[in-house]
């Protein structure tokens, strides 16, 4: 445990609430729940465990807020949920019920809420299922038996400090992952993507990668990302490239009532260089919301985006998604799940 406890000071994900909840897949069963969350606690896994072998894990990541009238919020619930099914059907495993995931995510929620920050902290929510198939053999079959739980994690401001301009690297060869697993929200990818990042790291001062095989922009590895001006606003169209993120489309939506033009589409990195003069652009992802980009390495070269700083259609964007994240305006969407207690 971190000796660290204050979630505004601590690593983002290091802390935890005391609870979770757990469902067991037995083979040839269906997965069961006990209907409550129990204290967190380790797990007993046989050595030759199917997800520690094998990599049928797979993940969800999102947030409960604390609302301006002292409530307990989940963000698109319903929408984390069913990406979570999509994954498991990704592993080939079995799919549980799209509501026990939610059951279990209000539950989780629910037993930790005490641990919840005030914003701009909140609890991040991690549903996570494991492949316990205790086979070594069986790498070319699915894990039939499982773990799926919930846990959570207090945090902090994702920019503690205030929020810093990021810089990009722009990898125009490797893929962040394979074609069949890019809208699967699992273990695999990031793993992948740690090689070309640490790289990026070294060689060009970035603090992320862009995905971009072939000059075709796709993202991050672990966030989506934007082009955005006083009109419009620009982002890969949804394929099988990338992680759809919850914050994306969300994004998408309010940009929509804003008044901006949106342009799901190819975006090329030629494109970058003009934009780069009059434009902002910015990553997108649950954990860090919006995150402004400052500075692109493309090529051998960096590109300053704008003057550098976070620029105002990305800040404004951010501030209409967090305020209905807190209750401080209305939820026209329904994205919203209040917790009771
Ligand atoms: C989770 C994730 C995102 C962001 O998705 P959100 O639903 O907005 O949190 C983007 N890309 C990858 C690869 C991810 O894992």
């Amino acid at each position: 445990m971190n000796a660290n406890t204050d979630p505004f000071t601590a690593p983002f994900g290091s802390l935890f609430g005391d609870q979770f909840t757990v469902a067991t897949l037995d083979v040839g069963g269906d997965y069961t729940y006990p209907g409550h969350a129990v204290p967190l606690e380790n797990f007993s896994l046989h050595p030759a465990t199917h997800a520690l072998h094998y990599g049928s894990t797979c993940f969800e990541g999102l947030k409960a807020h604390r609302q301006v009238d002292g409530s307990l919020a989940v963000f698109r619930l319903a929408d984390h949920a069913a990406r979570m099914v999509r994954s498991i059907a990704g592993l080939r495993m079995q799919v549980p019920d799209v509501d026990l995931i939610q059951t279990m995510i209000v539950d989780s929620v629910e037993a930790n809420a005490s641990f919840t920050p005030s914003a701009p902290g909140s609890l991040y929510v991690r549903p996570t299922l494991i492949g316990t198939l205790p086979i070594i053999g069986a790498a070319a079959a699915p894990s039939d038996s499982a773990i799926l739980y919930v846990i959570t994690c207090p945090v902090g401001d994702y920019f503690a400090g205030g929020i810093r301009p990021l810089t990009i690297h722009i990898e125009t060869e490797i893929p962040r992952t394979t074609p069949q697993f890019g809208t699967i929200k699992g273990g695999a990818n990031y793993v992948m993507a740690l090689g070309p990042t640490l790289d990026a790291k070294r060689d060009h001062a970035a603090d992320q990668v862009l995905f971009a095989p072939g000059g075709d922009i796709t993202e991050t590895g672990a966030s989506n990302f934007f082009l955005v001006d006083d009109q419009r606003i620009i982002t890969r169209h949804l394929d099988n490239s990338f992680l759809h993120g919850v914050t994306r489309a969300s994004l998408l939506t309010l940009a929509t009532d804003l008044g901006y033009e949106i342009e799901e589409r190819a975006v090329p990195i030629e494109e970058l260089r003009a934009w780069a003069e009059h434009g902002e652009a910015f990553l997108s992802g649950t954990a860090a919301v919006v995150a402004p980009v400052g500075t692109v390495s493309i090529l051998g070269e960096q590109l300053q985006i704008g003057d550098g700083q976070p620029g105002t259609n990305t800040l404004r964007l951010r501030d209409a998604l967090t305020n209905i994240q807190l209750g401080k305006v209305d939820d026209p969407y329904g994205w919203l799940t209040t917790i009771p207690g």
